[in-house]
């Protein structure tokens, strides 16, 4: 049943757990995403990343929109839609348009000054339509750089706490010891900070980067604050392992038209990995 984000969050925060929003590029992960989540009987989020739009084209803003609803009045648990990093105020009105209830404006990479004003003017625009904004301070940077233990780009509380009353976001993502991508090697959160951020705002906290971060952290991040965590890197990653494991069993057979049996199997392949994740980490 398609349910607004902005409920999800409200339902996380009530059961101090963390709903997790997964990277979908098209039909088949979302379908995946959904089928694993009435499997388990766990509410989720379906999450488009808008360059997968603009410039890998894997589907159209409206459209993505359009079949997250359908697909999630397909099934009886609450499913989520929202749109992860937009960088500009024209950008995530485009999005807003395209039907997205819960967006993110991502100015971490500005000044704090800077960052406050783009949010704020995003969410007296997003608050107006009833859609839901999460915003971001101190900077989830890249794995591969190993962001994730640079301190000086960590969320400092007092900060988080100056940000959430001047632009009056609906989430937050942080940066706690967390990035995007592959770790070089084992991240490790800073709870100590996280539970400062917990405890000096109300606002539900995101968690990007979430590819790698063993279980027991998690586990403690979602009792400490952590109502969203976005999923991306791994489930992509499940996703081409699919393709090249359908590609090897069928390389013999040379009708073209096996290729229609392509998204059953990768839905075979992925869902059994979401309902294990869904499992672990969410207490709904
Ligand atoms: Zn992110």
């Amino acid at each position: 049943m398609y349910e607004k984000t902005k409920n999800l969050l409200k339902l996380a925060k009530e059961r101090n757990t963390a709903v997790i929003a997964f990277i979908c590029m098209d039909y088949i992960m979302a379908r995946s995403v959904v089928y694993a989540a009435e499997k388990t009987n766990t509410p989720a989020i379906i999450m488009l990343y808008p360059e997968h739009v603009s410039i890998q084209h894997t589907a159209g803003l409206s459209n993505f929109a359009t079949m997250v609803k359908e697909l999630a009045n397909e099934v009886i648990v609450p499913i989520g839609l929202h749109a992860d990093h937009d960088y500009s105020y024209e950008a995530v009105v485009k999005t807003m348009d395209a039907g997205f209830d819960s967006i993110m404006i991502d100015g971490s990479m500005y000044s704090l000054e800077k960052n406050i004003s783009i949010t704020k003017e995003v969410v007296s625009k997003a608050h107006s339509m009833d859609i839901c904004v999460e915003g971001e301070v101190g900077h989830v940077g890249l794995a591969g750089e190993s962001d994730n233990s640079k301190e000086d780009l960590y969320t400092r509380p007092e900060v988080a706490k100056q940000f959430c009353e001047a632009t009056k976001v609906d989430a937050l993502a942080v940066s706690i010891g967390n990035a995007h991508g592959e770790y070089k090697s084992i991240p490790k959160l800073d709870i100590k900070r996280l539970e400062e951020i917990h405890e000096a705002i109300d606002t539900p906290l995101v968690l990007h980067g979430g590819s790698g971060i063993p279980d027991d952290q998690l586990l403690i991040a979602f009792s400490r604050g952590i109502n969203k965590f976005n999923l991306g890197t791994e489930f992509l990653r499940r996703y081409y392992s699919a393709v090249e494991e359908y590609i090897d069993i069928n390389k013999h057979n040379l009708d073209p038209v096996k290729i229609i049996d392509l998204p059953q199997y990768i839905q075979s392949k992925l869902q059994p990995y979401l309902e294990e994740r869904l499992r672990t980490l969410c207490r709904f």
